[in-house]
Protein backbone atom coordinates (compact mmCIF):
# COMPACT_ATOMS: atom_id res chain seq x y z
CA UNK A 1 0.00 0.00 0.00
CA UNK A 2 1.18 3.14 -0.93
CA UNK A 3 2.11 5.63 1.92
CA UNK A 4 -0.72 8.20 1.99
CA UNK A 5 0.78 11.82 3.13
CA UNK A 6 0.15 12.49 6.66
CA UNK A 7 -2.73 14.60 6.98
CA UNK A 8 -4.49 15.85 10.38
CA UNK A 9 -6.59 19.03 8.62
CA UNK A 10 -9.22 17.73 6.14
CA UNK A 11 -9.10 21.29 4.40
CA UNK A 12 -10.32 19.85 1.13
CA UNK A 13 -13.98 18.73 2.78
CA UNK A 14 -16.40 18.69 0.41
CA UNK A 15 -14.27 19.93 -2.59
CA UNK A 16 -14.36 17.84 -5.81
CA UNK A 17 -10.96 17.30 -7.89
CA UNK A 18 -10.66 16.11 -11.20
CA UNK A 19 -6.65 14.56 -12.14
CA UNK A 20 -5.63 14.22 -15.59
CA UNK A 21 -3.51 10.63 -15.91
CA UNK A 22 -4.24 9.72 -11.92
CA UNK A 23 -3.72 5.79 -13.26
CA UNK A 24 0.12 6.42 -12.23
CA UNK A 25 3.33 8.61 -11.50
CA UNK A 26 2.62 12.54 -10.47
CA UNK A 27 -1.09 11.80 -11.14
CA UNK A 28 -1.64 9.16 -9.16
CA UNK A 29 0.29 10.47 -6.12
CA UNK A 30 -1.63 13.96 -6.66
CA UNK A 31 -5.29 11.99 -6.08
CA UNK A 32 -4.18 10.01 -2.88
CA UNK A 33 -2.66 13.66 -1.93
CA UNK A 34 -5.85 15.48 -2.30
CA UNK A 35 -7.98 12.65 -1.06
CA UNK A 36 -6.34 12.96 2.31
CA UNK A 37 -7.06 15.96 2.26
CA UNK A 38 -10.49 15.59 2.56
CA UNK A 39 -11.73 16.21 -1.43
CA UNK A 40 -13.93 13.62 -3.59
CA UNK A 41 -11.44 12.70 -6.39
CA UNK A 42 -11.90 11.90 -10.20
CA UNK A 43 -9.64 9.56 -11.20
CA UNK A 44 -9.00 10.16 -14.87
CA UNK A 45 -7.14 7.37 -17.27
CA UNK A 46 -6.81 6.41 -20.97
CA UNK A 47 -5.62 3.17 -20.76
CA UNK A 48 -4.96 1.52 -17.09
CA UNK A 49 -8.61 0.25 -15.72
CA UNK A 50 -6.97 -1.42 -13.18
CA UNK A 51 -4.45 0.75 -12.13
CA UNK A 52 -7.19 3.88 -11.81
CA UNK A 53 -9.32 1.08 -9.55
CA UNK A 54 -6.10 0.90 -7.22
CA UNK A 55 -6.25 4.18 -6.90
CA UNK A 56 -9.89 4.49 -5.96
CA UNK A 57 -9.50 1.28 -4.22
CA UNK A 58 -6.73 2.89 -1.71
CA UNK A 59 -8.83 6.00 -1.34
CA UNK A 60 -12.01 4.34 -0.60
CA UNK A 61 -10.16 2.08 1.76
CA UNK A 62 -9.36 4.86 4.30
CA UNK A 63 -12.68 6.63 4.37
CA UNK A 64 -12.08 8.28 1.09
CA UNK A 65 -14.65 9.14 -1.75
CA UNK A 66 -13.03 8.32 -5.70
CA UNK A 67 -14.40 7.18 -9.09
CA UNK A 68 -12.26 6.63 -11.97
CA UNK A 69 -13.54 8.11 -15.35
CA UNK A 70 -11.77 6.86 -19.04
CA UNK A 71 -11.09 9.64 -21.39
CA UNK A 72 -8.39 10.46 -23.60
CA UNK A 73 -8.17 14.05 -22.57
CA UNK A 74 -7.14 14.85 -25.99
CA UNK A 75 -10.21 14.25 -27.84
CA UNK A 76 -12.58 16.59 -27.32
CA UNK A 77 -15.72 14.20 -27.16
CA UNK A 78 -14.22 12.67 -24.25
CA UNK A 79 -13.42 15.23 -22.55
CA UNK A 80 -16.95 16.99 -22.73
CA UNK A 81 -17.79 13.03 -21.49
CA UNK A 82 -15.33 13.57 -18.09
CA UNK A 83 -16.65 16.62 -17.23
CA UNK A 84 -20.81 16.04 -17.73
CA UNK A 85 -19.74 12.71 -15.90
CA UNK A 86 -18.05 14.19 -12.96
CA UNK A 87 -21.15 16.67 -12.81
CA UNK A 88 -23.49 14.02 -12.82
CA UNK A 89 -21.96 12.56 -10.06
CA UNK A 90 -20.43 14.81 -7.39
CA UNK A 91 -22.22 17.92 -8.84
CA UNK A 92 -19.39 20.36 -8.34
CA UNK A 93 -15.60 20.74 -9.90
CA UNK A 94 -13.78 22.36 -7.80
CA UNK A 95 -10.15 21.52 -8.52
CA UNK A 96 -8.44 20.64 -11.50
CA UNK A 97 -5.39 19.38 -12.38
CA UNK A 98 -4.09 19.19 -15.83
CA UNK A 99 -1.46 16.52 -15.76
CA UNK A 100 -2.00 13.78 -18.07
CA UNK A 101 0.90 13.75 -20.46
CA UNK A 102 3.36 11.41 -22.66
CA UNK A 103 6.77 12.03 -24.21
CA UNK A 104 7.97 11.02 -27.95
CA UNK A 105 11.32 12.08 -27.37
CA UNK A 106 13.52 11.71 -30.94
CA UNK A 107 16.12 14.20 -32.22
CA UNK A 108 14.71 17.14 -34.10
CA UNK A 109 16.07 15.57 -37.28
CA UNK A 110 14.31 12.74 -36.59
CA UNK A 111 10.96 14.00 -35.17
CA UNK A 112 8.27 12.51 -37.13
CA UNK A 113 5.06 14.92 -37.86
CA UNK A 114 2.76 12.51 -35.89
CA UNK A 115 5.53 12.34 -33.07
CA UNK A 116 5.46 15.96 -32.88
CA UNK A 117 1.33 16.31 -32.91
CA UNK A 118 0.50 13.81 -30.09
CA UNK A 119 2.92 15.45 -27.75
CA UNK A 120 1.22 18.74 -28.46
CA UNK A 121 -2.61 16.92 -28.72
CA UNK A 122 -2.26 15.92 -25.50
CA UNK A 123 -0.12 17.94 -23.77
CA UNK A 124 -0.79 21.29 -24.75
CA UNK A 125 -4.37 20.85 -26.63
CA UNK A 126 -5.64 18.60 -23.80
CA UNK A 127 -4.85 21.43 -21.18
CA UNK A 128 -6.90 23.53 -23.15
CA UNK A 129 -9.58 21.17 -23.73
CA UNK A 130 -10.04 19.68 -19.80
CA UNK A 131 -10.02 23.72 -19.18
CA UNK A 132 -12.30 24.97 -21.18
CA UNK A 133 -14.74 22.35 -20.48
CA UNK A 134 -14.55 23.07 -16.62
CA UNK A 135 -14.23 27.06 -17.40
CA UNK A 136 -18.10 27.19 -17.95
CA UNK A 137 -18.59 25.47 -13.84
CA UNK A 138 -16.05 27.59 -11.93
CA UNK A 139 -16.98 30.83 -13.46
CA UNK A 140 -20.60 30.39 -12.70
CA UNK A 141 -19.61 29.04 -8.96
CA UNK A 142 -17.03 31.98 -8.99
CA UNK A 143 -14.65 29.98 -7.14
CA UNK A 144 -12.28 27.21 -8.57
CA UNK A 145 -8.72 26.03 -8.76
CA UNK A 146 -7.03 24.81 -12.25
CA UNK A 147 -3.46 23.58 -11.60
CA UNK A 148 -1.70 22.72 -15.13
CA UNK A 149 1.33 20.36 -14.81
CA UNK A 150 4.37 21.48 -16.93
CA UNK A 151 7.86 21.02 -17.18
CA UNK A 152 11.56 22.81 -16.51
CA UNK A 153 12.05 21.94 -20.26
CA UNK A 154 9.20 24.35 -21.11
CA UNK A 155 11.66 26.71 -19.44
CA UNK A 156 15.33 25.77 -20.20
CA UNK A 157 14.92 22.98 -23.26
CA UNK A 158 15.95 19.60 -23.43
CA UNK A 159 17.43 18.02 -26.66
CA UNK A 160 14.85 15.45 -27.86
CA UNK A 161 12.57 17.09 -26.26
CA UNK A 162 11.47 19.68 -29.04
CA UNK A 163 7.81 18.37 -29.25
CA UNK A 164 7.32 18.24 -25.24
CA UNK A 165 9.51 21.45 -24.49
CA UNK A 166 7.29 23.41 -26.76
CA UNK A 167 4.05 21.78 -25.45
CA UNK A 168 5.04 22.23 -21.96
CA UNK A 169 6.19 26.17 -22.78
CA UNK A 170 2.60 26.72 -24.15
CA UNK A 171 1.37 25.16 -21.18
CA UNK A 172 2.95 28.04 -18.87
CA UNK A 173 1.89 30.32 -21.53
CA UNK A 174 -2.13 29.39 -21.44
CA UNK A 175 -1.93 29.36 -17.52
CA UNK A 176 -0.90 32.81 -17.38
CA UNK A 177 -3.35 34.08 -20.22
CA UNK A 178 -6.33 32.13 -18.25
CA UNK A 179 -4.76 33.01 -15.02
CA UNK A 180 -5.69 36.42 -16.39
CA UNK A 181 -8.92 35.70 -17.81
CA UNK A 182 -10.40 33.80 -14.64
CA UNK A 183 -8.80 36.25 -12.43
CA UNK A 184 -11.68 38.38 -11.97
CA UNK A 185 -14.44 35.20 -10.93
CA UNK A 186 -12.67 33.99 -8.31
CA UNK A 187 -10.75 30.81 -10.67
CA UNK A 188 -6.87 30.74 -10.02
CA UNK A 189 -4.77 29.03 -12.46
CA UNK A 190 -1.00 28.13 -11.84
CA UNK A 191 1.42 25.52 -13.36
CA UNK A 192 3.90 22.98 -11.16
CA UNK A 193 6.65 22.84 -13.16
CA UNK A 194 8.48 19.50 -12.05
CA UNK A 195 12.40 18.34 -12.48
CA UNK A 196 13.38 14.77 -13.25
CA UNK A 197 10.41 13.05 -11.02
CA UNK A 198 10.91 8.77 -11.23
CA UNK A 199 7.90 7.54 -13.04
CA UNK A 200 6.89 5.10 -15.63
CA UNK A 201 7.79 8.36 -17.86
CA UNK A 202 11.53 8.79 -16.76
CA UNK A 203 12.41 5.41 -16.07
CA UNK A 204 14.48 4.16 -18.85
CA UNK A 205 16.48 7.70 -18.43
CA UNK A 206 17.57 8.23 -15.32
CA UNK A 207 21.75 8.19 -15.62
CA UNK A 208 24.37 10.05 -13.52
CA UNK A 209 24.54 12.36 -15.97
CA UNK A 210 21.59 13.63 -15.36
CA UNK A 211 22.29 13.95 -11.90
CA UNK A 212 24.95 16.21 -12.19
CA UNK A 213 22.06 19.19 -13.15
CA UNK A 214 20.15 18.42 -9.50
CA UNK A 215 21.86 20.21 -7.26
CA UNK A 216 20.10 18.32 -4.46
CA UNK A 217 21.47 15.23 -6.49
CA UNK A 218 18.76 13.08 -6.55
CA UNK A 219 15.31 12.48 -8.55
CA UNK A 220 12.29 14.01 -7.13
CA UNK A 221 9.63 11.26 -5.83
CA UNK A 222 5.78 11.97 -7.24
CA UNK A 223 4.62 12.69 -3.79
CA UNK A 224 6.80 15.79 -3.14
CA UNK A 225 5.16 17.21 -6.66
CA UNK A 226 1.92 16.27 -4.98
CA UNK A 227 2.79 18.09 -2.29
CA UNK A 228 2.96 21.50 -4.28
CA UNK A 229 -0.25 20.68 -6.00
CA UNK A 230 -1.85 20.12 -3.13
CA UNK A 231 -0.94 23.01 -1.79
CA UNK A 232 -2.22 25.09 -4.79
CA UNK A 233 -5.74 23.84 -4.21
CA UNK A 234 -5.69 24.45 -0.51
CA UNK A 235 -7.79 27.04 0.84
CA UNK A 236 -7.44 30.05 2.10
CA UNK A 237 -3.68 29.02 2.15
CA UNK A 238 -3.39 29.13 -1.38
CA UNK A 239 -6.08 31.84 -2.58
CA UNK A 240 -4.12 34.63 -3.71
CA UNK A 241 -1.44 32.59 -6.06
CA UNK A 242 -2.55 32.90 -9.59
CA UNK A 243 -0.42 32.78 -12.90
CA UNK A 244 2.55 31.85 -11.16
CA UNK A 245 5.23 28.73 -12.30
CA UNK A 246 6.36 26.55 -9.15
CA UNK A 247 9.21 24.51 -9.64
CA UNK A 248 9.53 21.56 -7.80
CA UNK A 249 12.88 20.49 -9.14
CA UNK A 250 15.38 19.86 -6.95
CA UNK A 251 17.32 23.40 -8.18
CA UNK A 252 17.58 22.62 -11.50
CA UNK A 253 16.07 25.87 -12.48
CA UNK A 254 17.20 29.01 -10.63
CA UNK A 255 16.02 31.57 -12.02
P1 LIG B 1 3.40 8.65 -16.26
O1 LIG B 1 3.88 7.97 -15.04
O2 LIG B 1 3.84 8.16 -17.59
O3 LIG B 1 1.81 8.71 -16.20
C1 LIG B 1 1.11 9.33 -17.25
C2 LIG B 1 -0.37 9.38 -16.91
O4 LIG B 1 -1.03 10.05 -18.00
C3 LIG B 1 -0.99 7.99 -16.80
O5 LIG B 1 -1.93 8.01 -15.74
C4 LIG B 1 -1.69 7.82 -18.14
O6 LIG B 1 -2.85 7.02 -18.10
C5 LIG B 1 -2.12 9.24 -18.43
N1 LIG B 1 -2.42 9.44 -19.84
C6 LIG B 1 -1.63 9.15 -20.91
N2 LIG B 1 -2.27 9.48 -22.05
C7 LIG B 1 -3.49 9.96 -21.69
C8 LIG B 1 -4.60 10.46 -22.41
N3 LIG B 1 -4.59 10.54 -23.74
N4 LIG B 1 -5.69 10.86 -21.71
C9 LIG B 1 -5.72 10.78 -20.34
N5 LIG B 1 -4.69 10.33 -19.61
C10 LIG B 1 -3.59 9.93 -20.28
O7 LIG B 1 3.80 10.21 -16.23
P2 LIG B 1 4.30 11.16 -15.03
O8 LIG B 1 5.78 11.12 -15.01
O9 LIG B 1 3.52 10.90 -13.81
O10 LIG B 1 3.90 12.59 -15.66
C11 LIG B 1 2.74 13.28 -15.26
C12 LIG B 1 2.81 14.71 -15.79
O11 LIG B 1 3.99 15.33 -15.26
C13 LIG B 1 2.94 14.81 -17.30
O12 LIG B 1 2.25 15.93 -17.78
C14 LIG B 1 4.43 14.98 -17.51
O13 LIG B 1 4.71 15.64 -18.72
C15 LIG B 1 4.76 15.85 -16.31
N6 LIG B 1 6.17 15.84 -15.95
C16 LIG B 1 6.77 14.68 -15.55
C17 LIG B 1 8.13 14.70 -15.21
C18 LIG B 1 8.87 13.48 -14.74
O14 LIG B 1 10.10 13.60 -14.54
N7 LIG B 1 8.23 12.36 -14.54
C19 LIG B 1 8.84 15.91 -15.31
C20 LIG B 1 8.20 17.05 -15.72
C21 LIG B 1 6.85 17.00 -16.03
P3 LIG B 1 -2.81 5.44 -18.50
O15 LIG B 1 -2.12 4.78 -17.34
O16 LIG B 1 -4.23 5.06 -18.62
O17 LIG B 1 -2.02 5.35 -19.76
Amino acid sequence: MIELLPETVQYLQNRVSLVTGASRGIGRATALALAAAGSKVVVNYANSSTAAEEVVQEITAVGGEAIALRANVSQPGEVDNLISETLQKFGRIDVVINNAGITKDTLLLRMKPQDWQAVIDLNLTGVFLVTKAVSKPMLKQRSGRIINIASVTGQMGNPGQANYSAAKAGVIGFTKTVAKEMASRGVTVNAVAPGFIATDMTKDLESSEILKFIPLNRYGKPEEVAGTIRFLAADPAAAYITGQVFNVDGGMVMA
